[in-house]
Formats: C-alpha cells, sequence, structure tokens
C-alpha cells in the first residue's frame, strides 16, 4: 500500500491498525512526512481555524514526593532550591495574566501528598471566585478520587496527567517501584468520570521508548479520547539518573502531533515549551504540524529557573506571558494569530465512532 494513502485512512478513519501506525512513525520519505503535516494542520485549521489558544502557565511549587527518573525536580535531586508559591503570589500571577488578555490558568508542580489538598482547594475556590470567566487546569500528578472532587467542586475545570508510556515495563523503567501504571491510568479514569477536561500525553524519545511502544501509546490515545494531549520530546536534565541519555526529536514529536490530530480532530493540542526549547522553530513547527495551544510561562520571574524539569528549559521570550508580542508576532510569520478566548473542547463538533 502506498504510504499516502495511510495518511488518507488515518484522516478518513480515524485510526490505523499497529503495523501501519508503525510504518508512518518510521518512514524516511520526506514527501510522506510533509503530506501528514499538511493535511493534520488542515483538519486543526477545520475545527479551530488559525487561532491558537493561550494557557498562562504557572508553576505552584517543585517540591515533590516523586521520584520520576527523568524529571529534574524529583525528590532525590539534592541540587534543587526548593520553593512554593504563596496564594497570594499565584493571585498576583493570574492578574498579571488576566490583564494580558490569558482566560486559562494552568497550576503545575510537583506531586504533594493529599494532607495538602485543602491548601490548593482554597487556591481554586479563590481563582474561581475571582476570575469566574476563565479556565482553571491542574497538574499536580496522582492523587485520590476524593482529592480530584474536592478540586472538581472547587471549580477546576480541566486536569493535565501524562500517561508517559503505556507500556507497563517502560513505565517501571521511567518511574521508581512504588509507582505504576496501573495507578496512572487508575487516575485518568477518575479524572474522566468526575466530568475534568483531561490531558494526557507523553515524554517523546525518552530512554528505552521504542516504536513499539508508541504504536501503543497511539492507539491507547485513540481509546482514552482525552481532550488534550500533551505531547514533548524528552531533555536530559543533568542531575537525575537518565541525564546522560539523548533527547527526544522534533521531528517524531511533530510526526505525533500530525497523527493525533487525524486521530482526534478537536484534540487541544499544545506546542511544548520541551519542543521549543529543542529548537528555535520548534513552537512553530509544532503549530504547523496540526498543534492549537502553547503554555506561556506565568509564574513569578525569579522562581522560573528553579522549576527545572530539563535542561535549558525555555521560559523567555516567547515561553513567557511577557513575550506575547514577540510570540504573536512569530505566529504571524505563518499565517497565524493568537486565539483570547478560554478556549474549550469542541466536543460537539466530532462524533465519535
Ligand atoms: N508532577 C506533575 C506535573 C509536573 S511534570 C505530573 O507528574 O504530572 C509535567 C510533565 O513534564 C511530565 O508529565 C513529563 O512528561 C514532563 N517532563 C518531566 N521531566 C521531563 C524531561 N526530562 N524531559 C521532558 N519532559 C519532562
Amino acid at each position: 500500500m502506498l504510504m499516502k494513502t495511510l495518511v488518507d485512512i488515518l484522516e478518513a478513519n480515524h485510526r490505523l491498525d499497529n503495523d501501519q501506525l508503525a510504518a508512518l512513525l518510521t518512514t524516511n520519505d520526506h514527501q510522506v512526512v510533509g503530506y501528514l503535516c499538511r493535511r493534520a494542520r488542515a483538519v486543526a485549521q477545520e475545527q479551530y481555524g488559525t487561532g491558537i489558544y493561550l494557557r498562562g502557565l504557572i508553576e505552584l511549587s517543585n517540591v515533590c514526593r516523586n521520584d520520576c527518573l527523568y524529571c529534574g525536580i524529583r525528590r532525590s535531586n539534592r541540587h534543587v532550591d526548593r520553593y512554593t508559591l504563596t496564594p497570594e503570589q499565584v493571585m498576583g500571577c493570574c492578574e498579571q495574566g488576566y490583564q494580558l488578555g490569558f482566560r486559562t490558568f494552568v497550576l503545575q508542580g510537583g506531586e504533594w501528598g493529599d494532607e495538602r489538598a485543602q491548601w490548593v482547594a482554597d487556591i481554586v475556590s479563590d481563582m474561581r471566585r475571582r476570575w469566574s470567566d476563565c479556565a482553571i487546569t491542574l497538574s499536580l500528578g496522582e492523587h485520590s478520587r476524593e482529592v480530584y472532587a474536592l478540586w472538581r467542586q472547587c471549580g477546576a475545570d480541566r486536569y493535565l496527567l501524562r500517561h508517559e508510556t503505556h507500556n507497563a515495563a517502560h513505565y517501571a523503567r521511567l518511574h521508581p517501584a512504588e509507582m505504576s501504571l496501573a495507578q496512572r491510568l487508575q487516575c485518568l479514569d477518575w479524572l474522566k468520570e468526575l466530568g475534568y477536561q483531561v490531558g494526557t500525553g507523553i515524554m517523546v524519545g525518552s530512554p528505552g521508548q521504542t516504536i513499539a511502544h508508541l504504536v501503543e501509546d497511539v492507539q491507547f490515545i485513540g481509546q482514552f479520547r482525552p481532550h488534550m494531549v500533551g505531547l514533548g520530546p524528552f531533555i536530559a536534565q543533568h542531575d537525575t539518573p537518565l541525564g546522560d541519555q539523548p533527547n527526544g526529536t522534533v521531528d517524531m514529536t511533530t510526526r505525533l502531533y500530525s497523527i493525533i490530530r487525524l486521530m482526534l480532530p478537536t484534540a487541544l493540542i499544545p506546542s511544548t515549551t520541551a519542543l521549543a526549547t529543542l529548537s528555535p522553530q520548534g513552537r512553530l513547527q509544532g503549530i504547523l504540524a496540526g498543534a492549537n495551544v502553547v503554555m506561556p510561562n506565568l509564574s513569578p520571574a525569579d522562581q522560573r529557573a528553579n522549576y527545572a524539569l530539563y535542561d535549558g528549559k525555555a521560559s523567555a521570550g516567547a515561553e513567557a506571558a511577557e513575550g506575547l508580542r514577540q510570540l504573536e508576532a512569530q505566529l504571524h510569520t505563518i499565517g497565524y494569530h493568537i486565539d483570547w478566548s478560554r478556549g474549550d473542547h469542541n466536543s460537539s463538533a466530532f462524533a465519535p465512532h
């Protein structure tokens, strides 16, 4: 079968079998990769036009109980200056973000025990009261169903929790023994049941990842049908056990954006900071491959360096909330613009098969 035909099948049926996906992920034929990218871009534009949604990222805390082998803020990294923003600082970030035009705030951070759930709940409630027209997204790792329910009741709308890899053995290679793929998937199910718009995703090129793993990931995403799909290249962080491993690539990351766009036409897909960190053109390449969201950093400037998930993490220029004009100018060069709305998932547009 012609490789280009696979792209057409994927666009028409929103699925491919494992061998077909593997073929698209591995082909060296630039024409096919270019075609995949163009079809994904066309589908993204049919769904969302040439507007790119903004999410203001607030890095709440780099304190973490987990010890994920890839992550710079893992518990056993002694070289991290640990911080937690005060509720006042969080509100200050939101205030600044709101003035700049943001209508979605993402609170991301290391994972804490459930004993601090109420502290987060109070912040979410306060945000909900003060910015009633904004979406509130949380990205705070694994918790009990009760904690997710509490945060939802307080007004959180969305939750980002990447599954990282859908292969249990690979998951075990990236995480400490006390973490498991099964628990992560359980959390994702709870979040969906509780009515969150849910985001999942992976690091592309994480150590030990094979094409077969990526195929499993894509199939899982197709079945789980998350509202949001976060995909960024793995980037080594020098103080972690995986610090000497090679980074993921722009090519594989953008190929996955395109494949996911054709599988889930309405998905909200950020062109991630990790992709922008890997290459100066990464942000725009991601958008041209079918991404439709960017997440500029709204964290207090003096803490950004301490939220170093990986080496060289971009947090200035078009990555920063202050750099919105620069971002807008970059988007214009490829015929896109910022869409200032809340940017909810276009769920009515795409009925599942
Ligand atoms: N603690 C929360 C959120 C913070 S980490 C959680 O675990 O969900 C957010 C994402 O950053 C992770 O899901 C992971 O995919 C990504 N990340 C962490 N370390 C990374 C690295 N070295 N390279 C690229 N992405 C990384």
